[in-house]
């Protein structure tokens, strides 16, 4: 019988009488950070229908104070699926033998940033499972230079290749890019540690943080929702990791498991893994009010409009994937991905109808900077 992981949905005790929820949603709207750990839990745990939706509305007016009714794009590259480590929930993991592993060539990753440049996306985000050699540094510093020669300063580059030295951060900053994604998985050490072996460092993930910020890299972090073991009270503790770190960018998604992974028995609710992710994108457009927040894929996976539901409750961005379709079976990170088989330009449709359908426009060719990075940099 497999170990059911639903997160706890208990409310966390706190000493102070509880604040009404129009209260406490009308307190956030009005400025950042009005929020305790206490209501941020809350927040995340809500699970009425009628609070959900107020709660949701609430975070729409902070988007359309910070954003407008505006959603910005960077098309995805999954430039490669091979990885030296082996987080315990993802499909990519060095000991899953069952993907077939490839690494685009060089020439490739250029055609396909080219043409998300020419779709008029603001930017491209290069994303693979980690490697730390020196080739791979010198071939993701050539295709950086190379997107910048014709993107330059409209078109923004964003690496999502895991952990890396300063030195290494700091070369691809100089070769152009602008922004990384580096998801902390969770805010605690302790629930990092049943998620990871135990040569996977929490400190070492923060730390790579710390340096991109000191870097002046556009900051983005995340976590994953609804993980085993994981408590509102924990998710809230994410909330003000998001605070504490300085995000620029947050990309949050549920945790779905992967079969072939040592956490592929965990069993989840999808209904409310979809309601936990909706709630924490919202608490974090309430909580930080000026950050980027991805609507991100897996939210798809739950349900065929998750990712509108989300931009309703809050994101602002979304990262449709331009990746070849031939390669995009190979980077499964959970099941059920959506849109593997779909070109990219089918893609591209599909998103113009969706943004649409929730009264959005696409803010073509606007690489989106986050407001947060526009305002607090100099
Ligand atoms: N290798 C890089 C890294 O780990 O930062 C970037 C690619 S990694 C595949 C991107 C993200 O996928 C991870 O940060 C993790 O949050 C997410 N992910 C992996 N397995 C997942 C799963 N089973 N369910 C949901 N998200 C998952
Ligand atoms: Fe590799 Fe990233 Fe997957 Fe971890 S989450 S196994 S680092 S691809």
């Amino acid at each position: 019988m497999p170990a059911v992981f639903v997160p706890a949905t208990s409310r966390p005790s706190s000493s102070a009488p509880e604040r009404a929820l129009a209260d406490l949603l009308a307190a956030a709207v009005e400025r950042p950070y009005a929020l305790g750990h206490g209501d941020l839990a809350r927040l995340v745990a809500l699970e009425a229908p009628e609070e959900r939706r107020a709660l949701y509305e609430a975070a729409y007016r902070v988007k359309l104070r910070q954003t407008g009714p505006r959603v910005f794009l960077r098309g995805l590259l999954e430039i490669g699926n091979v990885c030296a480590k082996n987080c315990l929930y993802c499909g990519l993991r060095r000991d899953n033998p069952h993907p077939r592993r490839y690494q685009i060539p060089e020439d490739d990753i250029v055609r396909m940033a080219r043409w998300a440049f020419d779709q008029r996306f603001g930017s491209v985000v290069l994303q693979s499972g980690e490697i730390e050699s020196d080739a791979h540094t010198e071939s993701i510093g050539r295709v950086v230079r190379r997107i910048r020669a014709f993107g330059g300063d409209s078109f923004a580059i964003v690496l999502s290749l895991g952990e890396q030295t300063e030195e290494v951060y700091r070369l691809w900053k100089e070769a152009g890019a602008a922004r990384y994604l580096l998801r902390i998985e969770t805010s605690r050490p302790a629930l990092y540690a049943r998620l990871h072996p135990a040569d996977h460092r929490w400190s070492r993930r923060r730390d790579c943080l710390l340096t991109l910020k000191r870097l002046g890299y556009q900051l983005g972090t995340g976590v994953m929702i609804g993980l085993p073991g994981q408590t509102p009270d924990d998710l809230a503790a994410d909330l003000e990791f998001f605070r504490d770190i300085d995000a620029d960018m947050l990309g949050m998604g549920p945790f779905l498991p992967h079969s072939q992974t040592p956490l592929g028995t965990a069993v989840v609710d999808p209904r409310r893994q979809l309601e936990l992710g909706l709630n924490m994108v919202a608490a974090a457009r309430l909580y930080l009010h000026d950050r980027n927040l991805a609507a991100t894929t897996v939210l798809q996976s739950l349900a065929p409009d998750g990712r509108e539901q989300a931009l309703r409750a809050g994101a602002n961005v979304l990262m449709p994937n331009v990746t070849d379709r031939a390669y995009r079976r190979h980077y499964l990170l959970y099941e059920n991905k959506p849109c593997t088989d779909e070109a990219a330009d089918e893609c591209r449709l599909c998103l113009l109808g969706r943004v649409a359908s929730v009264g959005e426009t696409i803010a073509w060719g606007d690489p989106g900077t986050p407001p947060h990075f526009a305002t607090v940099s100099p």
